[in-house]
């Protein structure tokens, strides 16, 4: 243009040749960008067809290989490729600035950040953290009532996958909340979305006297590896990752994508004899499916190298159109674990090792109620104490108490269960009455019956648009039901409450398990229900429950509970459990 000076002009042209450069070399736009540079070439030599490059490679070369066989990449995939979600990071600093929510895909791309637009249920954000092996300091802990209390409604629930959730977070508040985490060490990076979700693991981790192995520095690793490097963000669907130490309470990890089971390999197996994991793969428990042993045994330290290797195959093998049939389990479906495993070690450039369970000695069972009470630890004269909650709810003054417990008494952790509670751990045995009355004496307790232990909900509709029912509020009036007309239970009772087939409270495995229904009533209305399953289980009594009645009124299932369990007590035989 003759509107610029010759130096402005050079200035300008360096910078376009700058500009073409990197568009050249990496692209310009969405997962690892490779929409091509549209301006003119600099030479006539012709154009190759642009590599994908960098660490998002990997997932366009799926995508590319999905819509060359005709098939259509779903809306989420587009979005990503479109605009990587972390890329977009200084776009929701702008939205929330002007006080606006992230909303269709962008709602996806922001869970990306942990944040989750819940509206139309509730006109606000949920945020989920991640606290790997679901253990974080007493100090993190008041931080987080600290934050939630500014920038949230006053209150967290822990989850069933060992987690805080915040909810009520305004638009301008999104962002302010979760760099207020980072601050204190903590992440909601990746927690929703296509992402690897929170890493559980055995919650009394170093403290369980009967763990094979303390599982906190490989759910550690793993949360740092993954964090890390972003090819291992964005994956075709969700996927859970659990490490189970062999402890007392059960970390459920046959229901993830990924579950390392502890186990003790006998003498004479062909390989080092001492203390593994066992490779378990395609836990989804809402589409009926436990983690499957693999036969394959790995090496304690080397669980971090199987698990990227496994992420990587799953990248390029998952389904990119139907997300319904987008996770790891139906890639092992259609392939099946062997040539699923020779893909991972083709990843890895080693073979893996098969070992028959024959070789592999009874690992020690889970107890079901060692998630609340007091119990001694492996430690002398120490004791882990289970806090009861009521389906997780803890408000913020609530947690703030907590902290202080476990400062004043503990060794200052907090661990988080996927029993929707907590436990305060390095109680000195002198301390434990204390304790208990601090708990008590600020609304929580750790004597909880039987039927309450085993109680979780999901979200339901309060919070979640996808709710059919409102669990929370009917898995309450469950348990306040039963303690209320003073039915004992005298052995261990889960009940599963979730709104929606996305099972976040796993109904499959529950004694009893309801998923949410909208019940007809008259004059063409419905209301909140429940369809009511029975006979799930998990570790070892591994079961998927089985529809049992349809279409039960929330306001009658504590009486139907309460029918079931006394059915149960009269006509039990022996130890005969509800299952
Ligand atoms: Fe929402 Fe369904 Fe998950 Fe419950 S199970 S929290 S209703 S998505």
């Amino acid at each position: 243009s003759e509107d610029f000076s010759p130096d402005q002009k050079r200035y300008l042209e360096g910078f376009v040749s700058g500009v073409q450069a990197i568009r050249g070399s990496r692209g310009v736009a969405g997962f690892g960008g490779v929409v091509p540079f549209q301006g003119q070439p600099a030479t006539n030599a012709p154009q190759a067809e642009p590599v994908p490059a960098g660490p998002d490679a990997i997932h366009l070369e799926a995508m590319a290989r999905f819509e060359k066989d005709g098939k259509k990449l779903s809306p989420q995939e587009k979005a990503k490729r479109d605009e990587h979600p972390f890329d977009a990071y200084a776009r929701f600093k702008g939205l929330a600035k002007e006080d606006k929510f992230a909303k269709q895909l962008d709602d996806f791309r922001i869970r990306f950040h942990g944040l989750f637009y819940v509206g139309p249920t509730q006109d606000s954000y949920m945020c989920r953290l991640r606290i790997h092996n679901g253990i974080l300091k007493a100090w993190q802990f008041r931080g987080v009532a600290d934050l939630s209390e500014q920038y949230a409604g006053g209150y967290t629930h822990v989850t069933t996958r060992a987690n805080l959730q915040a909810r009520e977070i305004s638009a301008a508040n999104g962002i302010p909340y979760i760099e207020g985490l980072v601050d204190m060490g903590l992440t909601s990076k990746g927690s929703g979305a296509d992402n690897i979700r929170n890493i559980t693991g055995t919650p009394t981790a170093g403290i369980d006297p009967q763990e094979l192995v303390d599982t906190r520095p490989y759910a550690k690793e793993w949360h740092h590896h993954i964090l890390n490097d972003r090819t291992l963000y964005g994956l075709p669907r969700k996927f859970n990752v659990a490490f189970d130490g062999a402890g007392t309470i059960a970390a459920l990890e046959d229901t993830n994508d990924i579950g390392f089971q502890a186990i003790q390999v006998k003498d004479g197996a062909g390989v080092e004899p001492g203390v593994w994991w066992r490779l378990a793969l395609g836990g989804i428990t809402g589409h009926k499916d436990f983690a499957r042993d693999t036969g394959v045994v790995v090496p304690l330290d080397q669980a971090i190298k199987v698990a990227d290797a496994i992420i990587r195959v799953y990248i390029r093998s998952g389904n990119r159109t139907d997300r319904t049939k987008s996770r790891l389990k139906y890639v092992l479906d259609d392939w099946g674990f062997e040539k699923f495993l020779q893909a991972v070690e083709a990843e890895m450039g080693v073979k893996l090792v098969r070992l028959s369970g024959d070789h592999v000695a009874p690992r020690p069972e889970s107890g079901r109620m060692t998630h609340v009470g007091v119990h001694p630890q492996k430690q002398d004269g120490l004791n882990w104490v289970g806090v009861g909650l009521t389906l997780g709810l803890m408000s913020c003054e609530q947690m703030r108490k907590l902290a202080d417990i476990s400062e004043r008494y503990g060794d200052g952790d907090i661990r988080l269960t996927v029993w929707q509670n907590l436990l305060i751990s390095g109680v000195k045995t002198e301390d434990v009455a204390t304790v208990e009355q601090a708990i008590a004496d600020i609304g929580l307790t750790t004597k909880v019956s039987n039927v309450r232990a085993g109680l979780v909900a999901c979200t339901g509709n309060k919070g979640c648009k996808f709710s059919a029912a409102d669990t929370k509020g009917f898995a309450d009036k469950i348990g306040t039901h039963i303690d209320e007309i003073g039915l004992t239970i005298d052995t261990a009772i889960n009940i599963h409450v979730t709104g929606c087939h996305n099972s976040c409270a796993q109904h499959y495995i529950g004694d009893i398990g309801l998923i949410g229904a909208r019940v007809p009533v008259e004059d063409d209305d419905t209301v909140d229900g429940f369809n009511l399953h029975v006979g799930g289980g998990f570790g070892p009594d591994a079961s998927i429950g089985r529809e049992l009645i349809q279409n039960v009124k929330g306001e009658d299932c504590p009486a139907i509970v309460e029918k079931m369990l006394r059915g149960y007590l009269a006509r039990r035989e022996g130890d005969e459990t509800f299952a």
